[in-house]
């Protein structure tokens, strides 16, 4: 197992590395960001691998990452004290991507580069970025707490596949080499490097240091000191004063997060001081992950405990309906042991929990309720990428449910379009005088429920009518039966009662025209016995000679359908 060995990529891998070269090429410098982030994460998972075996820092617990380069060489190298990788794990972490949805995602590529290039970003580039501007690149590593002897050299063109061999390596943690493409000789400067770091990564909380550039008279050129300085604030974002980051930074800072490649939608960032102390930071992205109906994906939240990283998918940390924000929270009060197992239990965490559910609610209402045009846009984008996992919450969060009714968006009558904008404030506001219910319809889609023959009496009588056509609706609206008061009532469900809209005029001629129609009615009953439950005169309709309703306390048509569909 000392010898050299040469191994294949998966094919994902393979596939990954040529979209990203051609498609990335105009944002090169992202190569960089993505290697620190790494060095950044492997710091954060060697302190806490320590808290219980201190040993693993071999006496240097000063954790910090080096960036260098060697302009006669033409490499730049990133390295960093980290808990490294041993052999198997750098051709396991290195050679496949493990991400879930892999599979998936790949099934979506068109093949058109363009569209594909957007869509790779979601799924997050990584060490692979490397080969954006490497033709080579030489890793050499050691895991923490391994003896000196169990270092391993990985190597690859970006091709078709890496070679691995055991080193000697004398200092744990990884150092990435990048033997430069022709023309990329712009990186082998301290000015270059410096700038991308501070541009991309000065909110990682560890030391970058570069060594020193002086000019020297001598040479009338500059030249690298012995001595290092630390490149960026090295300090970590979250605790820092708001007034004290710049919008780029949270940025950025959420890029590292999230591993997206857009920038989030918004943000909220506070210190919570009270029975329970914490700071959060939580961001929505623009975009739904291609994963984001993947049962088994984990929640999007890093948690710290007085700066030091804990775990990325505490699911405890938000409820499923907000599966989608994304950040970090960083607790004063938990112990830095903290198991999962505590986690279920703790009290601070379900507080934790509920403020950070208010949090993020708030920050959606100041979108929705906002009379800028640029906070409205971004939150009918946020409608459209998560609306339907938000309704999820109108069932799971009895606390919430008001709140959360007032961020729901429908499609409606009111207007030619099947784009969810109409809240159910915008509803009421449009009620006519005597409406008593908010009423809607549910179909498998749009045409089908605005083309509803339930519908006809209401333009008739000029009601607004909302069109549900997700799969969720019909789930949610089981919790949701009223808003502000008022029912929410199915057009095609059961005895339709309009009400006070109908005028006393109207009453008279519908007790008349239903004694009058009294004995075909009878007839009626009696030959679709087996098929209908009941059957009466209807004033629903204007055009359609006749239709079928569901029982008041019966599951709708359209969720007949449904669980017909699925089997049941
Ligand atoms: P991600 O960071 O999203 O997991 P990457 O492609 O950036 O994906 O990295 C793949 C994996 O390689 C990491 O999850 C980690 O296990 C390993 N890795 C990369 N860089 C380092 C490093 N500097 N130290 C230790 N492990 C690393
Ligand atoms: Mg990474």
């Amino acid at each position: 197992e000392h010898e050299k060995q040469t191994l294949g990529f998966q094919a994902e891998v393979k596939q990954l590395l040529q979209l990203m070269i051609h498609s990335l090429y105009s944002n090169k410098e992202i190569f960089l960001r993505e290697l620190i982030s790494n060095a950044s994460d492997a710091a954060d998972k060697l302190r806490f691998e320590a808290i219980n075996n201190a040993s693993l820092f071999e006496n240097d617990a000063d954790l910090k990452i080096k960036v260098s380069f060697d302009k006669e060489a033409r490499t730049i190298t990133i390295a960093d004290n980290g808990i490294g990788m041993t052999r198997d794990e750098a051709v396991l972490h290195l050679g496949t991507i493990a991400k879930s949805g892999t599979k998936e995602f790949f099934g979506k590529l068109s093949g058109d580069q363009q569209k594909d290039a957007a869509m790779i970003g979601q799924f997050g580039v990584g060490f692979y970025s490397g080969f954006i501007v490497a033709d080579k690149i030489t890793v050499e590593s050691r895991r923490a707490g391994t003896s000196a002897a169990e270092g391993v050299r990985w190597e690859s063109a970006g091709e078709g596949d890496f070679s691995v061999e055991a080193i000697d390596k004398a200092d744990r943690g990884t150092s990435i080499t990048l033997h430069l493409r022709e023309g990329e000789d712009e990186f082998l400067s301290s000015w270059k490097l410096k700038s991308v770091i501070r541009t991309y990564s000065d909110h990682i909380s560890l030391p970058i240091l570069m060594q020193k550039e002086e000019w020297d008279e001598e040479k009338k050129a500059q030249v690298l000191k012995d001595e290092l300085e630390t490149v960026n604030q090295a300090s970590a974002l979250w605790a820092r004063s708001k007034s004290d980051i710049t919008p780029e930074q949270y940025e950025e800072f959420y890029k590292h997060v999230s591993h997206d490649f857009q920038a989030p939608l918004t943000y909220t960032h506070n210190r919570v001081e009270g029975r329970s102390e914490y700071t959060q930071l939580l961001f929505i992205p623009s975009r739904a992950p291609f994963d984001m109906w993947d049962r088994n994906k984990r929640g999007g939240i890093k948690l710290y405990v007085k700066r030091v990283f804990i775990m990325d998918d505490a699911e405890q940390l938000m409820p499923v309906y907000l599966r989608f924000v994304k950040g970090v929270i960083d607790s004063n009060d938990l112990p830095l042991n903290v198991s999962r197992e505590i986690l279920q239990e703790s009290r601070d965490i379900k507080a934790i929990r509920e403020g950070s559910t208010k949090r993020v609610l708030g920050m959606l209402e100041e979108l929705a309720n906002a009379d800028e045009q640029e906070k409205k846009d971004k939150y009918a984008t946020f409608w459209t990428e998560f609306g339907q996992v938000l309704k999820e919450g109108i069932g799971e969060d009895a606390t919430n449910k008001e709140r959360l009714a007032k961020l729901l968006r429908f499609a409606s009558t009111h207007n030619d379009s099947d784009a969810q904008t109409v809240s159910l404030a915008d509803y009421l506001s449009r009620a006519k005088e005597g409406q008593d219910k908010i009423y809607y319809v549910t179909a498998d889609s749009y045409i089908a429920a605005k083309n509803s023959p339930h519908l006809e009496i209401f333009r008739k009588k000029g009601v607004e009518v909302l069109l549900l056509t997700d799969r969720v609706d019909e789930w949610m609206l089981s919790f949701l039966t009223d808003f502000e008061g008022k029912e929410l009532a199915s057009v095609a469900k059961g005895d339709l009662d309009l009400g006070k809209l109908e005028d006393e005029a109207e009453k008279k001629q519908h007790e008349a025209t239903e004694t009058e129609f009294k004995d075909l009615v009878e007839k009626m009953k009696t030959a679709l016995a087996d098929k209908a439950k009941d059957v009466r005169v209807t004033f629903r309709l204007t055009d359609s000679p006749a239709c079928l309703v569901a029982d008041e306390n019966e599951l709708s048509g359209n969720l007949v359908r449904m669980l017909k569909a699925a089997g049941q």
